[in-house]
């Protein structure tokens, strides 16, 4: 090889490796441009749960603050489930609630009329309403108390407070403020303004209201059976002067199935059972 061709030869490698270089670096710069990218895309990510698990962990701090007083809360609330309600529906005189509580301390609004007041199909001295699901109730005591061989009757269902208002009027009329106040409530303390409350009567009782249906064979049926089917007797005997009425074995309260069964079993009147007046 001549000198010039040896020089022409080594220009040519040396601008071959030249461009092998130009090359190496331009795909390490892209390499490097690359890794940068997905490292960004990465630490982004990155920062993206961090954010994530804040909020995960902000709820979970959340719902357990929470849980938290309901937790602390469970071990006082050692009654029933049926208790609390009755009570709360006391404390409350959540009206519509088929719990609350109506008598001469515990009051109702004047303008309260129940939503849901059906007429009752059942033997009946006149015609009368309830709530539909203390109709229900009472149509499952009747058919329980026919399948025992008794007859009983509705008398007196849901009233007014004007029709109160009437009826505590004529009392006071008839037997004087103290003999009215003992055999019925003030307008707006009456549980039949609830539509929750049934008097009942049968033929051996005259179809009236009168102290010796509780001796009748339907007064002793219903004394022990109204709460299988979600009544009490409201105003039993001997309790007068926790009730502030006397004996009425013919008036019926609904208060559901388990509230009706947990008071009758206690033997006590609705206010010892709710530990209030
Ligand atoms: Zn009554």
């Amino acid at each position: 090889m001549r000198i010039k061709d040896k020089k022409r030869f080594i220009i040519a490698c040396g601008g071959l490796a030249a461009i092998l270089i130009l090359i190496i670096v331009v795909l390490t710069i892209g390499f490097w441009h690359r890794n940068e990218i997905e490292t960004a895309a990465d630490s982004a990510k990155n920062s993206q749960t961090p954010t994530a698990q804040t909020t995960m962990t902000t709820k979970e701090t959340d719902t357990a603050t929470t849980t938290q007083p309901a937790v602390t809360e469970q071990p006082a609330a050692t009654e029933s489930k049926e208790e609390i309600k009755a009570t709360t529906a006391a404390n409350t005189g959540g009206t519509d609630s088929i719990t609350t509580l109506v008598n001469k301390n515990h009051s109702i609004s004047a303008s309260y009329v129940p939503g849901d007041l059906v007429t009752v199909d059942l033997p009946s001295t006149r015609d009368t309403q309830l709530r539909s699901v203390a109709a229900e109730g009472l149509t499952k005591l009747f058919a329980a108390a026919e399948g025992a061989g008794h007859e009983l009757y509705c008398c007196s269902g849901y009233r007014s407070y004007e029709t109160q208002s009437e009826l505590y009027a004529w009392n006071v009329d008839t037997y004087g403020v103290d003999g009215a106040e003992l055999v019925s409530a003030r307008p707006g303390m009456s549980e039949h303004q609830l539509g929750l409350a049934m008097d009942v009567t049968s033929a051996a009782a005259g179809f009236d209201l009168l102290e010796s249906f509780g001796s009748t064979s339907e007064g002793q049926f219903i004394k022990e059976n109204a709460h299988k089917y979600g009544f009490i007797v409201r105003y039993p005997q001997g309790k007068t002067d926790i009730t502030g009425y006397a004996y009425e074995p013919w008036h019926l309260r609904y208060l559901g199935v388990d509230v009706a069964t947990a008071i009758y079993n206690s033997g006590k009147t609705m206010e010892e059972y709710y530990g209030t007046n």
